[in-house]
């Protein structure tokens, strides 16, 4: 991010979230996002993923322009290299768990490969016998691993994660947190990971901290796991 500025504009008032922030993340890199509620971590995060346009400055990610980019190029930006993970889940209630993991793929080719993939995507996170379930037989964490799969299913190279343990008790969001930190260390993947848990902050290599509109990137000069 190069001098990003970023206002919403609500009953004729405009308020400033982000003020020239620049920001620079590291391919390969885990990074947690951590601030107060309202601070702009989610606004930041949907800038990076290209779901959020923003008033002045520029956003770069692979090299690629998403500050100047068309709704179709964005588009496709996102679909190959980014995968999302948010709070609430966001599964499609009437699709099932392999449906709901199928679903990004079926926007960019049709093939018998694609249900394969799904299932794949399904059994790296452990719910290979779940997956004719809908997301209403399903529990918490198995609904956001779906989630989790279908964000790896086109084999992104950035994660980005928006307090993907929120609504889960400590231990299933711990195996959230575990999957995550799996797909980077194995598959080298970007993580961006939005948490209010100061101990997950921690695990991550670099913290962005959000306030007051100015964002600051800090190492951990040692990570606890
Ligand atoms: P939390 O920790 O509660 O999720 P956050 O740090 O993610 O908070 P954001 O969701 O980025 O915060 O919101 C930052 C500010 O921008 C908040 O004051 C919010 O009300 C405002 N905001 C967010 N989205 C919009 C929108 N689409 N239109 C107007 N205001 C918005
Ligand atoms: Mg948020």
């Amino acid at each position: 991010l190069k001098s990003v500025s970023k206002s919403y504009r609500t009953g004729g008032e405009e308020t400033e979230i982000l003020k020239d922030v620049s920001l620079e993340i590291d391919k390969g890199k885990y990074v947690s996002i951590t601030g107060p509620s309202g601070s702009g971590k989610s606004t930041l995060l949907h800038i990076i993923g290209g779901l959020e346009p923003i008033n002045s400055g520029e956003v770069w990610v692979d090299g690629q322009p998403v500050h100047t980019m068309k709704d179709n190029a964005l588009a496709k930006l996102r679909l190959k290299k980014i995968g999302y993970v948010f709070q609430q889940f966001q599964l499609l209630s009437t699709a099932t768990a392999l449906e709901n993991v199928m679903m990004p793929l079926l926007t960019m080719f049709s093939s018998p490969q694609i249900k394969k993939d799904a299932e794949e995507a399904l059994t790296r996170v452990g719910l290979a016998h779940r997956l004719n379930h809908l997301p209403s037989k399903l529990s918490g964490g198995e609904q956001q691993r779906v989630a989790l799969a279908r964000a790896l299913v086109t084999k992104p190279e950035i994660i980005l994660a928006d307090e993907p343990t929120g609504n889960l008790d400590s231990e299933t969001g711990k195996t959230i947190i575990n999957l995550l930190e799996k797909i980077h260390d194995e598959d080298g993947v970007t993580v961006i990971l939005i948490t209010h848990d100061p101990e997950l902050a921690q695990r991550a290599e670099e913290s962005i901290h959000v306030l007051d509109g100015r964002v600051e990137l800090k190492p951990y000069k040692v990570a606890i796991r």
